[in-house]
């Protein structure tokens, strides 16, 4: 059995902004990652690939091109932690052990969670952006769609990037209204929250804007089956005491159920809900202080999006490679910064850029982030992938935090 300095759980955003930079300072096997997957999705393009605006192709590189050269690639899951003994289980039954681990294996998506949704998925109107190959068919059905009943739905759970449910709503919308179909659809948003944002400060922006696309908003319905027989979507309405109700679909994008990973949540490292037990403030394990997390698999009070990464990744590979180099000072503390880049139609963004902690707007820019802008669709849809691929998976993009500080000098001062 193997054992490495480092080892990282998980290849996705959080995982490899991590370990590329410490495997380059610790050279060759030194760290590890494990990571069972072949492939690497930038999921944020999803949003964008469902709206038919982006070719699915440049959201996803082979696992192969993207780990670090001087990491370790171990293909394999992670079935148990042993964190007493530093040590995880991987499926084909061996050991790594580890000095520090550091956990990155996102969110589960429950599919179950919907009685009948994974068998309808990807089939007759039935759509997801939450899933490699559902998202693919969204510009189809949308194209194909020629009216009736259009459905968009928003889970009674944590889900990542909590806005991308609003967004493709706002897209197919706008889609219909290109299609000459618009008149003949109703766009109905039902939602098990009980606000269309959850920071206010934006929520009231995209709450109007959904008003004025006549998009009906219906709060607190929770999606509890597809019956794609019928076109029948089954909602409980928990604002009445759970009373069930039908909708008729003719097109319906879901964003499913999804909660912490099965064998986190069953481990030692886990909180009550199910989340990596890490403060806050240092992303180093409330308990076992040789381990960290970052990402959707944590317990991070923000919202979970690989734009909280870009920061979280910055504070955690201080804190760490300052306990590696034997300064066992957490001095770096993270902000809840995370960003919902509030795609509302094919040319137009709301760039919402918060603290997940104080619900506080952290804009970068020198203006109201809350208007409208093509600029911003542009730097989200064109530049922001080039950053991703280039400075987060790379290392040396830890967020924006060092433009917003030096925008602030110049930064008008606003009531709210
Ligand atoms: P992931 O990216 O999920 O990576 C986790 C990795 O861990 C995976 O590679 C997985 O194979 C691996 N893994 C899982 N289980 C194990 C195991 N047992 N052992 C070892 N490895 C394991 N974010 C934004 O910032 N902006 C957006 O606009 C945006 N839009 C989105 C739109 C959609 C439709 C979706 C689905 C997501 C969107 N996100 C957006 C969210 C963003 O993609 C996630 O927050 C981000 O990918 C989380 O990164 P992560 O590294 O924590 O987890």
């Amino acid at each position: 059995d193997q054992k490495f300095k480092v080892v990282v759980v998980g290849g996705g955003p959080g995982g490899l902004s991590v370990s590329s930079t410490v495997s380059k300072l610790l050279g060759k096997n030194q760290v590890a990652v494990i990571e069972p997957s072949n492939k690497h999705y930038y999921q944020p393009l999803w949003t964008y690939v469902g709206g038919g605006l982006k070719n699915f192709n440049e959201s996803v590189k082979p696992m192969a091109d993207v780990m670090p050269l001087d990491a370790e690639w171990i293909q394999d899951k992670v079935t148990e932690f042993d964190p007493d003994n530093n040590t995880v289980k991987l499926a084909d039954g061996q050991t790594v052990g580890y000095e520090y681990l550091v956990v990155a294996a996102g969110i589960q998506v429950n599919w179950d969670g919907v009685k009948g949704l994974k068998d309808a998925l990807g089939k007759d109107g039935v759509t997801s952006n939450y899933d490699a190959d559902s998202v693919q068919k969204t510009y189809k059905f949308l194209q194909e769609f020629k009216g009736g009943n259009a459905l968009f739905t928003f889970p009674n759970s944590p889900l990542k990037c909590p806005g991308a449910p609003t967004k493709i709503t706002f897209l197919a919308e706008e889609a219909f209204r290109l299609s000459g179909v618009r008149d003949k659809t109703n766009v109905i948003y039902n939602t098990a929250a009980g606000k269309i944002f959850g920071i206010d400060h934006y929520g009231k922006v995209l709450q109007k804007l959904a008003d004025e696309r006549d998009i009906n908003v219906n709060f607190q319905h929770e999606l509890i089956e597809i019956d794609a027989n019928n076109h029948q979507a089954i909602f409980k309405n928990n604002a009445n005491g759970g009373e069930v109700k039908s909708f008729e679909y003719d097109f319906i994008h879901v964003a499913p159920p999804q909660g912490p990973p099965k064998f986190i949540k069953e481990s030692k490292l886990a909180d009550a809900a199910g989340w990596v037990d890490v403060n806050k403030d240092t992303l180093r394990h409330n308990k076992y202080k040789n381990i960290f997390a970052l990402g959707d698999c944590s317990s991070l009070p923000t919202s979970k999006t690989a734009a909280a990464i870009t920061a979280e990744s910055g504070v955690l590979k201080w804190n760490l490679i300052h306990d590696i180099k034997g300064k066992k000072v957490d001095q770096a503390v993270y902000d809840g910064y995370t960003s919902c880049p509030l795609i509302v139609g094919r040319d137009q963004l709301i760039l919402a850029e918060f603290s997940g902690y104080t619900g506080q707007p952290l804009e970068t820019f020198p203006v109201d982030q809350r208007g409208i802008s093509k600029i911003s669709q542009y730097l989200n849809k064109e530049v922001i992938p080039a950053i991703y691929w280039n400075g987060l998976l790379k290392g040396s993009w830890v967020g924006p935090g060092a433009f917003r500080r030096m925008f602030d000098v110049v930064r008008p001062k606003r009531d709210n």
